[in-house]
């Protein structure tokens, strides 16, 4: 079977989130289970400069305005052969792959992500003749329209699937693009292709995609509903039966304490103590008073009122006054990231606080907290909360989406029976975000039933081959 995963990032090479971490592993994992897979990516820089043994399989004079081709290579730290679009008047231009310097949304992202799309079919109908994918996997609303495209050209098609991996992000653009991005007038209809007088990339995805599935079983119940429906709740639910919820694995190439590089020594379930090193270290890189006793409670997210960090910034007084300690490293939302600098400000000996994206620092934060908090108010899956099991830092998270799926909150009874993992509170608010986190400290302050709690999380199985094994009997499901 071969199939074609579609996407706006693929790590090691272009990441703002999850998306790109998903694209890195499962096409391996998929490959593993025999599965001939390809990822279709944008040519930004990053993905130009990567590619090696570039082959040109098609051509565009013309792509809604600029000359574009596609090119078929291979990429170091990328498992699986790559297809991409090498457009310059679309993708050579630096920073993110949708914001520009300023942080607005590129004034062309119909234009870029509608390309992608666009070749995205076009591969679908045989545009490589030595590779002809039996299935189009398109991830989010940037390659939403694959689906569309390929069901309104008509004729023979490969089967699709789309995978929401987060329904807030809905690439929404004028109804004047359509005639641009050469999709029939009559398909805006409420039930294709519009979305409240706009294109809706998802929705169109959503639509015309033979399969949907999401990236977890709860957020594929939550999005049937109003609230966390996103307008949508309507159009999933009629598609309820198309519907499936996989839980995300994690790349445990990358993320595995006892081969990670960016920690200063290696540990795992069976042997946990060097983690005490990478506390130390974590204390020691945000400048942190050297005090082994204390719970370090960490955060790494972008900022923005989906992750909760508004919950996490009200109820960080009462964490200090509990005795703990807090790093986060995170950017977004401006006022977020000033009201954390500030409490850092005021506490530079209990709380650390780094504004920016950074990988290596992201691993040590795992490997040094004790503690992960991800107080999401909706949360698609979450893979922070699964390193952080992996990583033996309990996180501590709110029931909503993939952070109730994978994590078992330490109830007496869950002790007792040995499946604690971390912490779970329920309400949105800081205080029920401080009752958890007074639940944290006290646990810690047991050293036994601590270490017992770490040890289940530690070697909770996460991985990807399950992962793929539930995306292949997907694809088999709609190949009949
Ligand atoms: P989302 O995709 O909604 O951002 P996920 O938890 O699914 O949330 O994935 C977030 C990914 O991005 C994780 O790999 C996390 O480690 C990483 N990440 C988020 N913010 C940062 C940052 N500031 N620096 C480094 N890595 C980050």
């Amino acid at each position: 079977m071969r199939v074609l995963h579609v996407a706006a990032e693929l790590y090691p090479l272009v990441k703002t989130g999850g998306l790109a971490d998903v694209l890195g592993a499962l096409p391996g994992a998929l490959a593993g289970l025999g599965v001939e897979t390809r990822v279709l990516v944008p040519g930004y820089p990053a993905v130009m400069r990567a590619l090696e043994g570039a082959v040109p399989v098609a051509r565009e004079g013309d792509l809604f305005g600029g000359g574009a081709r596609l090119l078929a290579g291979r990429a170091a730290g990328v498992p699986v052969p790559l297809y991409v679009l090498d457009c310059p008047s679309l993708f050579d231009r630096p920073g993110n792959p949708y914001l520009d310097a300023d942080g607005r949304d590129w004034p062309d992202n119909h234009r870029r992500f509608g390309s992608l799309s666009w070749f995205a079919a076009r591969l679908g109908q045989g545009a490589d003749p030595a590779w002809r994918p039996h299935v189009v996997h398109a991830h989010d609303w940037q390659a939403g329209l694959a689906p569309a495209y390929l069901e309104l050209a008509g004729g023979e098609r490969p089967g699709t699937v789309l995978t929401v991996h987060n329904l807030a992000y809905q690439g929404l653009f004028p109804r004047e693009t359509l005639v641009e991005l050469r999709l029939p007038p009559w398909a805006f209809t409420y039930d294709r292709l519009e979305f409240h007088g706009k294109l809706g990339f998802l929705k169109g995805g959503l639509a015309y995609a033979d399969r949907i599935s999401t990236v977890s079983r709860t957020y594929a119940r939550e999005i049937q509903g109003a609230e966390q429906g996103c307008g949508l709740d309507q159009l999933l639910r009629h598609r309820a039966g198309d519907l499936v919820g996989i839980v995300n694995g994690i790349d445990t190439g990358v993320w595995d304490p006892s081969t990670d590089p960016h920690l200063p020594a290696p540990y795992d379930a069976a042997a946990p103590g060097p983690k005490a090193l990478s506390k130390a270290a974590l204390q020691k890189a945000f400048g942190l008073e050297a005090v082994p006793e204390a719970p370090v409670f960490g955060v790494v997210s972008r900022l923005n009122v989906h992750k909760g960090l508004d919950l996490a910034l009200a109820a960080l007084p009462g964490l200090l006054r509990k005795g703990g300690q807090f790093v986060l490293l995170g950017n977004g939302d401006a006022d977020l990231e000033r009201g954390f600098a500030a409490v850092a400000g005021r506490h530079p000996r209990e709380v650390g606080v780094r504004i920016g994206y950074d990988e290596a620092l992201s691993h040590l934060i795992q490997g040094g907290s004790d503690v992960i908090l991800v107080p999401s108010r909706s949360e698609p899956c979450g893979l922070t909360q699964l390193y952080a099991l992996r990583y033996g830092a309990l996180p501590l998270v709110r029931r909503a989406g993939g952070l109730a799926d994978t994590v078992v909150d330490a109830t007496a009874a869950a002790q007792r029976r040995g499946t604690a993992t971390g912490f779970v509170f329920d309400a949105a608010s800081p205080r029920a975000l401080a009752a958890a986190i007074g639940r944290a400290c006290r646990l810690y302050a047991d050293r036994a039933a601590w270490a017992k709690v770490r040890k289940t999380a530690m070697t909770r199985d996460f991985g990807w081959p399950a992962a793929a094994r539930e995306y292949l009997a997907l694809y088999e499901g709609l190949l009949g």
